[in-house]
């Protein structure tokens, strides 16, 4: 499954940069570098200047025909931030994260998204692949600085480093790394090919998607999926395969996707973890979705691409345009 809309980073992380202390420094100090300033979870974008369509460029570096993030010139004021080395592109220019407020672009009570400052999943789909790698990169940064202020060993203070990427203990210089956690999101089928729907219990009416659910420690992708799907329908998988995986920055994620397949058809709910589980054959699923019965994920998550995996075709393909939008 490629062409996840997280999975695009047109990026080269430039790891081996981010031991020299000054970089940040020298980055922030050079008019070349591209600053993407970070406010709370958003980003500020525009429309696409060019309208080329991203994906078939060199470095991804154009526009989608859709948005493209507001990047700047750094400012003297961002050597203040919080400075993350996100990578640079194929022609060398660099480009820095710099989480300018934690609390979001304003204080005010009107909508930030009026002033062009978007979520990653308000903005993720529209994104060029380097835009959408920028993005996804720093947010996950910036979800892990936000909660990791102090040391896990001894309590002190910590203070970033490494140009944003370790975390350093103020007391004893123990290093922390950002971490990621491993989730795995899995198309169970039935003998008939039917998909199983599940709807969790915080969710609305109507809202069905594939289950999922956190790696734990010890555990392989595979037994999770097993066990996930043990846990909340009460049926054994045979086995799963793997279909594709990306980054989900919410806060910090990564979701690996499976295509598992089970001979037993009988559910058994988890009632503290779903409010409903269901089989669907594709001709329901479709009827389902043109009568506005269910609705399908969003766009941007690998739920939604699973989903379609199984159908055979896009949703936008059964719905006409503009009632597609996912949840
Ligand atoms: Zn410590």
């Amino acid at each position: 499954m490629a062409d996840l809309a997280l999975s695009r980073s047109a990026l080269g992380r430039v790891a081996l940069e981010r031991r020299r202390p000054e970089i940040l420094t020298e980055l922030l100090d050079d008019p070349r570098t591209r600053v993407a300033e970070v406010r709370g979870d958003r980003m500020r974008v525009a429309p696409s200047r060019d309208g080329r369509d991203g994906r078939d460029g060199r470095d991804g570096a154009s526009g989608d025909g859709l948005l493209q993030l507001a990047l700047r010139a750094p400012e003297a004021a961002d050597h203040a931030g919080l400075g993350l080395h996100l990578g640079r592109d194929a022609d060398g220019t660099a480009y820095v994260g710099v989480v300018t407020r934690e609390n979001g672009p304003a204080d005010g009570a009107t909508d930030p998204a009026d002033d062009g400052w978007l979520t990653l999943r308000q903005a993720g789909e529209a994104l060029a692949p380097r835009d959408a790698g920028v993005f996804t990169t720093a947010l996950a940064l910036a979800n892990w600085h936000a909660t990791h202020r102090f040391c896990p060993r001894c309590g002190a203070a910590t203070e970033p480093t490494q140009a944003g990427w370790v975390r350093r203990c103020e007391r004893e210089g123990s290093e922390h790394y950002p971490r990621t956690d491993p989730a795995v999101i899995m198309s169970v089928v039935d003998p008939d090919e039917r998909l199983l729907l599940g709807r969790g219990v915080h969710w609305p009416e109507g809202r069905f998607s594939v289950l999922g659910g956190f790696v734990e420690p010890g555990e392989s992708f595979d037994a999770a999926v097993a066990r996930e799907v043990a846990e909340e329908v009460g049926v054994t998988v045979d086995g799963a395969r793997y279909l594709g995986n990306q980054p989900w920055p919410f806060p910090s994620s990564v979701m690996i996707g499976f295509a598992a397949t089970t001979r037993e058809t009988e559910l058994t709910i988890d009632p503290v973890e779903m409010a409903e589980a269901r089989w669907v054959s594709r001709e329901e699923y479709r009827d389902l979705l043109r009568g506005g019965t269910i609705r399908t994920p969003s766009g941007i998550s690998i739920a939604k691409r699973i989903i379609e995996h199984w159908l055979g075709q896009t949703v936008e393909s059964v719905l006409p345009p503009g009632r597609a939008r996912g949840f």
